[in-house]
């Protein structure tokens, strides 16, 4: 609960999404199409828009939090995502994540081009401007991936680290991940240095591994501890940027081909069913937030187990779904805006500060 005589989280500007509330929004961007024919009924953009698809004789409707027609720019998307990132100087947590399809856009809205950057860089930029004319704050970084159920800490000197999340004291998040490294970041340069870093340490991996990066999830995890006691209360507040692997099932991820005719091919299916696991754990953790049940199944997977401290009550999460348009992708689409729906209805409870 915010303290009697506190100042609750930013409460959004009129035509701005975030109200904070307890509950997980949902944003919906649909990836431009050119001149390929829209599979969608019909869409109505903004606020509380509606998507309308026919797949297999059925029309669905869905109601989302906010969506994005396939224009919208890049600072149109970071416009709603604000409020909620700025609450992380007031001490609270935020979480945003990108789901969907592979190719649909996810790297695109969360990372961006250099010449129109996404949601992470302008988050960051943002939270160091607003940090440089306030109070002081301790910053810090962790970076993991998680790949075929194995955490690596990205920013761990010489190879990447594997790592044990183990159950922790219930104020840390409920779990502890040992060996995780945290590295102090003073300045906006330094921070665009280390999260190169992860991105090469998680490319050296790939290679490897002959993995793509699509077939594994990533986490920035953003500590921002107010230094100053008397300007923002000795408050942390905690950014989790999540890039999830590609959502589509495993029979179109083009895997289940023998590793005679594929040789890759046995690694690919092993590579799926690791992400369709924890992507169903993570649909199951909805799903037990949802109907709010005592047992949460947060240690089904590796990626739900990191993520626990980001759902627990009091925090803001932002998911952001990721859609094609194309008519080939609409099995797809309908179980990724299913998805939503469903995650759209998970109540986290009222968005609380951290001491
Ligand atoms: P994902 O991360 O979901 O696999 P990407 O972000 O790599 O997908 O996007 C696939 C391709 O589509 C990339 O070439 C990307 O630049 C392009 N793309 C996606 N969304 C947009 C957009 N809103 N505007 C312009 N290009 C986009």
């Amino acid at each position: 609960q915010v303290p009697e005589g506190q100042q609750g989280p930013p409460t959004g500007c009129p035509g701005r999404l975030l109200e904070l509330r307890g509950n997980i929004r949902v944003l919906c961007r649909l990836r431009p199409a050119g001149s390929t024919p829209s599979s969608l009924v019909s869409l109505e953009p903004g606020q509380g828009g509606t998507i309308t698809t026919c797949y297999r004789g059925r029309q669905r409707r869905f109601r989302l939090d906010w969506v994005f027609p396939p224009d919208t720019s890049q600072e149109e998307v970071f416009r709603q995502l604000e409020p909620a990132v700025l609450s992380c100087l007031q001490g609270y947590s935020v979480c945003i994540f990108t789901y969907g399809q592979t190719g649909t856009g996810k790297t695109y809205s969360m990372e961006g081009p250099p010449e129109d950057p996404g949601i992470a860089p302008r988050a960051l930029q943002l939270l160091f401007q607003e940090m440089g004319t306030g109070g002081q704050h301790h910053v810090t970084l962790s970076m993991v991936e998680i790949y075929n159920e194995t955490v690596r800490d990205l920013l761990a000197p010489g190879p990447p680290e594997r790592l044990v999340v183990r159950q922790g004291p219930a104020g840390l998040g409920g779990i502890q991940v040992a060996g995780l490294t945290h590295w102090d970041v003073p300045n906006l340069e330094t921070l665009h240095q280390m999260l190169s870093l992860g991105r090469s340490s998680r490319a050296t991996a790939a290679t490897v591994m002959n993995q793509h990066s699509s077939r594994s999830h990533a986490l920035v995890t953003l500590t921002l501890q107010a230094a100053s006691p008397s300007r923002v209360l000795g408050t942390t507040g905690t950014l989790h940027l999540v890039d999830l692997a590609g959502s589509e099932r495993v029979w179109k991820a083009g895997v289940g081909s023998t590793p005679q005719r594929d040789p890759n091919g046995a690694q690919r299916l092993r590579e799926a069913q690791a992400i369709n696991r924890s992507l169903l754990a993570l649909g199951g953790v909805m799903a037990a937030l949802r109907a709010r049940r005592p047992h949460v199944p947060f240690r089904d997977s590796q990626l739900t187990r990191l993520l626990q401290p980001a759902l627990g009550a009091g925090t803001t999460a932002v998911l952001l779904l990721q859609i094609s348009t194309r008519p080939e992708d609409l099995g797809e689409t309908v179980c990724s805006l299913k998805f939503a729906e469903r995650v759209g209805q998970v109540e986290l409870g009222p968005a609380q500060r951290h001491r």
